[in-house]
């Protein structure tokens, strides 16, 4: 959005520039100039100040047609006809060492179809099982902390949390901080009691399930609401109860998205790659990724030029909750920024360009616009 200056104020309600200036230095006691800029507030103030009732009319700009996309994504309820159920997207964390890794190699390498030339490399940091015909995402890149940093940013890609909880150990001080980022964020929770296999072990879970308690976690087995599932990513005992218990969850709570509009999402990892440029892993949230659509993530933009699966596989598209990595922006994004697919490929440049002018003129610390409290700041 074009700032409002004193000049495009002068023009707009026909009072002399310099009649502007000397009343707003009058009001704020520092020196203006013509190119001095105001906020809307403060310019309504102004304009009001020569009995002129200003009113500001914004076209739609590239960035709030971003916005706007992203917030319609948000507002689901908005067009429930056009909803369809999406696979569940699940974040494993828990202290170290309880074996977060190790259970998600066991699901990926139980369900994860080998590609012809055999062997299973994982591609990309987050990855889609079918089970019974029933998909769940998986994202891994996150962790604890990326959980946590992206969380921050705004970005909330989980729908479950299965915190994984050692058999041989129990609750311990990065369980209790899992759980506390799990309930702020208010996903539903899953626990995952691993390394079920280790002698000992069962006679530990009440102790657990007790410490579980404690944190607020009320097993079902103890009359409250949190499945808590034995598991063994060495054997492998109980995995297929937990992406029933996955997939369970997701039909009760029936996680929908629109297909059908232009894709909006978040960025889980990127990085320069030689010869590909930039390459970034990005999670579909709503409507569906194509080859050829006009990106802006973060302050890169481009045309996708290339999509691929999980596995490795170049895939023409992408719908809600796969994780899908992309060639074609011209810039690294950070982890937990969002991407949205704009109407065309100007847009996506004004959107990126408008961002990085924005972060250039906040590191060379660009004046700030006049308010309404510094406007009146004499008074
Ligand atoms: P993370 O730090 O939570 O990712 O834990 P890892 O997956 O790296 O596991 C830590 C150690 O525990 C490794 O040596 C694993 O082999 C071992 N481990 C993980 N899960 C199990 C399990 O279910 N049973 C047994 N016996 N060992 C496990
Ligand atoms: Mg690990």
């Amino acid at each position: 959005e074009p700032p409002i200056t004193l000049r495009s104020l002068s023009e707009a309600i026909g009072i002399k520039a310099n009649q502007l200036m000397r009343r707003m230095m009058d009001l704020t006691g520092q020196l203006v100039t013509i190119n001095t800029t105001l906020d809307e507030d403060a310019a309504i103030e102004l304009a009001l100040e020569f009995g002129v009732e200003l009113a500001i009319v914004r076209e739609e700009t590239a960035e709030d047609q971003f916005d706007r996309l992203l917030e319609d994504a948000r507002a689901e309820e908005t067009a429930p006809e056009h909803l369809q159920p999406r696979p569940p997207i699940v974040t494993i964390l828990g202290h170290v060492d309880h074996g977060k890794t190790s259970l998600l190699d066991y699901i990926r390498k139980a369900n994860v179809v080998a590609s012809e030339t055999g062997g299973i490399t994982q591609h990309i940091g987050a990855y889609q099982v079918e089970q019974d015909g029933r998909r769940v995402t998986f994202v891994d890149t996150p962790g604890h902390e990326a959980f946590t940093a992206m969380r921050a940013r705004g970005a909330n890609v989980t729908d479950i949390a299965v915190v994984v909880v050692a058999a041989d150990d129990g609750v311990m001080p990065q369980t209790k901080e899992a759980i506390a980022h799990a309930k702020a964020a208010g996903v539903q929770i899953v626990v995952a009691l691993n390394k079920i296999d280790l002698p000992g072990a069962e006679g530990n879970v009440n102790r657990i399930l007790g410490e579980l308690s404690a944190e607020g976690l009320i097993p079902e087995e103890y009359g409250g609401d949190v499945p808590v599932v034995r598991t063994s990513a060495v054997s492998g005992q109980g995995v297929d109860d937990l992406l029933a218990t996955l997939a369970t969850i997701a039909e009760v709570y029936e996680y929908k998205a629109n297909p059908d509009r232009p894709a909006t999402g978040t960025c889980l990892e990127a990085e320069i790659s030689e010869g590909r440029g930039v390459i970034a892993t990005v999670l579909v949230q709503d409507g569906t990724l194509r080859v050829g659509d006009a990106i802006v993530c973060g302050e890169g933009f481009g045309r996708v030029r290339a999509l691929f699966d999980d596995q490795g596989r170049s895939i023409q598209e992408a719908g809600p909750s796969t994780p899908v990595e992309i060639s074609g922006l011209d810039a690294v994004p950070t982890a937990g920024e969002k991407f949205a697919v704009l109407e065309d490929i100007s847009q996506a440049r004004e959107v990126a360009e408008t961002r990085r002018t924005r972060s250039r003129g906040a590191s060379l610390g660009e004046t700030k616009a006049i308010t309404l409290e510094n406007l009146y700041s004499k008074m």
